[in-house]
Parts: C-alpha cells; sequence; structure tokens
C-alpha cells in the first residue's frame, strides 16, 4: 500500500483529479492512500495566515516555515517518510524512471508551494526531494503535485489491469509507444493497417516494435542513447 500525504493551502484545487478512473480505483482498492492536507489548520497566527512578505522586500509573499513544519510534524508522528518532496520549477526534471522508484515507497509526503514559493529554511530541513513537472512557471503546486501522482500511482502493482500495462507505454522501455487503432476498420476510407487485423499476434508484436523504434528515432531519437 503506498500512503501519499499532500500538503497545500488550497486543498480544493486537488479534489478533482483523484476521484475519477484509474486514481479512483486505485484508492477504492486499497492500493493507494490519498490524503489531503490545509497548511491553514496548522497556524497559531490568529488570522491563519500561512504567508507573509519577503524579507529584504521585493513583490509576492512568501509561505512560512511554521504551519509548514506543524503540518509536518503532526503526519511524522503518525508514519516514518521514505521521501518529503516538494514541488518546485527549478527541482530535478519529472520522468518516468522517478516515477517508477515512487510507485516502489510506501510512504511520501508532498508539499505544494504557492505565491513566491516556501521559505528556503523549509527546503533546508525538511524536503528530501525537488521535483519540477517541467521548464515553466505555474502558480502553485497543487495542479504539479496531481501529474507528479498520476504517474506514480498508474505504476503501483496492481492499479492497471494487464491489457493497460505500464509496461507498453512511453518511455517505460526508452521507446516512445507504437500508433493504435479501434473500430471502425474504414472511416472516411481511412483504413487501418492490414497487420493488425491479421490475427498473427507474432507479426503485430514485430510491427508494434518497428513502429516503436521508427517514432522513436524521428520524435525522440536521445531516447535510444540511454
Ligand atoms: N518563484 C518561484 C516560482 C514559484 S511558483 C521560482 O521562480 O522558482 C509557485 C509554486 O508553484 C512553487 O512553489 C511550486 O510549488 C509550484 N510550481 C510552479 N511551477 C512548477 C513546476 N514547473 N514544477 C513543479 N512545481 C511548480
Amino acid at each position: 500500500m503506498l500512503h501519499i500525504d499532500i500538503l497545500t493551502v488550497l486543498p480544493d484545487l486537488l479534489k478533482g483529479p483523484f476521484d475519477h478512473s484509474i486514481l479512483k480505483r486505485a484508492q477504492q482498492k486499497q492500493l493507494v492512500e490519498l490524503e489531503i492536507h490545509n497548511i491553514r489548520d496548522f497556524t497559531t497566527d490568529k488570522h491563519k495566515s500561512t504567508d507573509d512578505y519577503q524579507f529584504g522586500g521585493g513583490a509576492g509573499m512568501v509561505m512560512m516555515i511554521e504551519p509548514i513544519d506543524n503540518c509536518l510534524k503532526h503526519l511524522k508522528s503518525k508514519r516514518i517518510y521514505e521521501e518529503v518532496i516538494y514541488m518546485t520549477p527549478d527541482g530535478e526534471r519529472l520522468n518516468q524512471q522517478i516515477a517508477n522508484q515512487l510507485s516502489m515507497k510506501s510512504n511520501i509526503a508532498i508539499l505544494c508551494g504557492h505565491y513566491k514559493g516556501v521559505d528556503e529554511r523549509v527546503r533546508q530541513y525538511f524536503i528530501t526531494r525537488e521535483i519540477s513537472i517541467g521548464d515553466y512557471v505555474l502558480s502553485g503546486g497543487e495542479l504539479p503535485a496531481a501529474v507528479l501522482i498520476d504517474s506514480i500511482v498508474r505504476l503501483v502493482p496492481g492499479v492497471l489491469s494487464d491489457e493497460t500495462s505500464a509496461l507498453f507505454d512511453s518511455f517505460q522501455d526508452n521507446m516512445l509507444a507504437p500508433p493504435v487503432y479501434t473500430r471502425p476498420e474504414i472511416y472516411n476510407e481511412w483504413k487501418v493497417p492490414d497487420i493488425l487485423l491479421s490475427g498473427h499476434f507474432k507479426n503485430i508484436e514485430e510491427w508494434r516494435h518497428n513502429e516503436a523504434m521508427e517514432r522513436t528515432k524521428k520524435r525522440r531519437p536521445g531516447l535510444l542513447n540511454d
């Protein structure tokens, strides 16, 4: 069982993504447990603020260390975390290999930043790993956390059925996935490749491998050298 705790100031932003399809089923099957924690519930401040002006001046608020520390203390009293992850554009770039690694863990906490980000001391003293979902800046860490969690959860053993096995997805073996087709066989005179209708499993496998290789060479030749 993989347990993921998510720390956020905007819990509502995270409600939708986990309540559908594969992520929903993973939780129903009790293969994964996702818990969202509102950092605002851990302030001692009477205005319940979680952010403040930055030292040295300049525009943009910074998330304060104390509520995050309180929230983490509360969580750590219940579990031992293998990773406490901060979503941040200057972290290591998420890829399938990182998702594979994290899918084998039992307890992960993920901190979502907002505004200018979090007080640097949070990163220094509490965070064990920093992950970015790409070289662009979003307004908060919630969508990145949802992306990370989706990429991890579908790799947890038992979450995907054999037919949808992640083994055949792009990047899993440093190759892109081959093209796929479904009914009808002919649409507007556009035909599905004959081989896929042939019933020859071995030829089909070979065709898929060749298509995957062609596509990888053309679109992402760098993957083949990794
Ligand atoms: N000032 C920061 C960006 C803050 S964006 C900087 O320039 O690096 C606000 C929050 O959104 C961040 O704390 C982070 O949690 C999240 N975020 C934004 N872009 C992200 C990305 N590409 N990957 C992961 N998290 C991101």
